[in-house]
C-alpha cells in the first residue's frame, strides 16, 4: 500500500534503518539533559537551518504538535491575535486561541483568491497576525510574496504561520514571518509526535518581554531551555533523532520544492483534462503544491477511493465541510517520483 494521505503520511523509506540505528546507538535511553542529547539537538538544529534555508539568527524549538503550538502562542504573547483563514485548520486555530483569549479576531477569506491587504483592518498597533501557509483541508496556500507584503505593511506586528503541511516540502521564505511551525508527520516524512517552531529574533524578544511563564510550555521557558539545547520536558528524543537522520539525507529545500512543483503541475493538468472531477482550488496562484484537493460528485469520489485501495493506493479523505465531495493527494517529498507516476497512471485510466 502507498499512502497519499496528507498526514499522517508516508514516511521516508529509510525510517526502519534509522530506527534500528537509534536502538543500537542507545538513543532511546539517553537522558535529555546529557551531553550526548544536547549535542544531538544542536546538530539537528544546524542541519535544519542548512537544509531548509532558515536565517542564522532564527531559533528552532521542539514541541509535540502543531495544535500545541496554537496554545503556546495564545499563552505566550500579549496583544490581540488576528486570524485570517479559509479552511478548517485556520478556523480551528482561531477557535483554539479565542477560548484562551476572548478578544481574538477572525476573518474568513475566499479560498480561490489571494488574501487582500485591504481585508486586514487591524485595530491595534501591536498583536499577532495568524496565517495558514498551506491549508491542508482544501489545498490552498498563501504565497511567500503575499506574506512579505503583509510584513511590509505591518512591521510591528508578529506574523505567525502554520506551515504544517508545507514545511520541508515547499520553499518557505522564513525572513517574512516571525513564528513558523509544523508537525513532522507531513512533509518531513516522519512518524507523528514531534513539531518544530521556527522563531525570528523579534518573536523571541516579544516572548521575553511578555514574560509569561505560567505554563510548562510557555515560550519563555522553551527559549530558556533551548539556550542549552534542552527542552522544558523530556522531549520526543527518538523523533528528534529521526529528524536529524532525515535532514542529513534530503536534498536542499530548493531542489525538493522544484520537484514537488513539477509533480503538482502534472497532477493538476491531468485533473483539468477530466470531466467528472475538478480541482477545488482553480486559481493556481493560491493552489498548494504539497496537498492537491480534487472535487467531484460524492459517488465518484467514493468510487475512485475504493478503486485506488484495490490498486494498493490510499487516497486521502476530504476534510471538514468538503469531506464527501473531495479526495486529497499528499504530494510530499517522502513519496517517490515513481509512486506519483503510479498514481497519475491510475487516475488517467480510472477517471473520465
Ligand atoms: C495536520 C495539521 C495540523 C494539526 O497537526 P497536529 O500534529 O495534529 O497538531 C494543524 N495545521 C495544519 C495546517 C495541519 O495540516
Amino acid at each position: 500500500m502507498i499512502s497519499f494521505y496528507p498526514g499522517p503520511s508516508k514516511v521516508y523509506d529509510k525510517i526502519p534503518e534509522f530506527l534500528s540505528d537509534a536502538y543500537t546507538e542507545g538513543v532511546m535511553s539517553i537522558n535529555h539533559r546529557s551531553k550526548e542529547c544536547m549535542s544531538m539537538v544542536e546538530q539537528t538544529i544546524k542541519l535544519f537551518k542548512e537544509k531548509l534555508e532558515v536565517p542564522k539568527d532564527y531559533e528552532i524549538y521542539f514541541i509535540s504538535s502543531a495544535t500545541e503550538c496554537w496554545e503556546i502562542l495564545a499563552e505566550s504573547f500579549d496583544g490581540i491575535s488576528y486570524h485570517f483563514y479559509n479552511g478548517s485548520f485556520g478556523e480551528k486555530w482561531f477557535n483554539a486561541t479565542k477560548k484562551l483569549k476572548p478578544q481574538t479576531i477572525g476573518y474568513q477569506f475566499d479560498f480561490n483568491k489571494e488574501l487582500k491587504l485591504g481585508e486586514l483592518d487591524l485595530s491595534m498597533e501591536k498583536g499577532i497576525i495568524c496565517l495558514t501557509h498551506n491549508e491542508t483541508s482544501i489545498g490552498a496556500r498563501v504565497t511567500n510574496k503575499r506574506i512579505g507584503k503583509i510584513r511590509k505593511k505591518y512591521p510591528d506586528h508578529l506574523i505567525a504561520i502554520d506551515a504544517t503541511s508545507s514545511m520541508a516540502g515547499d520553499y518557505l521564505k522564513f525572513e517574512v514571518g516571525d513564528i513558523w511551525y509544523a508537525s513532522v508527520q507531513k512533509c518531513f516524512g516522519l512518524p507523528a509526535g514531534l513539531a518544530v517552531m521556527v522563531c525570528s529574533p523579534q518573536a523571541v524578544k516579544q516572548a521575553e518581554i511578555s514574560a509569561n511563564n505560567l505554563h510548562y510550555n510557555s515560550l519563555t521557558s522553551i527559549i530558556q531551555n533551548m539556550k542549552k539545547f534542552q527542552t522544558t520536558h523530556t522531549p520526543n528524543i527518538l523523533g528528534i533523532y529521526l529528524l536529524n537522520r532525515v535532514l542529513g539525507e534530503i536534498k536542499p529545500i530548493t531542489n525538493i520544492s522544484a520537484n514537488l512543483k513539477k509533480r503538482a503541475k502534472n497532477i493538476a493538468e491531468l485533473i483539468d483534462s477530466k470531466k467528472e472531477v475538478s480541482l477545488l482550488i482553480q486559481n493556481d496562484k493560491v493552489r498548494s503544491d504539497t496537498v492537491l484537493v480534487i472535487k467531484g460528485k460524492s459517488s465518484t469520489i467514493e468510487h475512485i477511493k475504493e478503486k485506488a485501495r484495490n490498486n494498493e493506493m490510499i487516497l486521502g479523505n476530504g476534510y471538514g465541510s468538503w469531506k464527501n465531495e473531495t479526495f486529497r493527494i499528499a504530494n510530499f517529498p517522502a513519496i517517490t517520483n515513481k509512486e506519483i507516476e503510479k498514481l497519475t497512471q491510475f487516475l488517467t485510466k480510472n477517471l473520465t
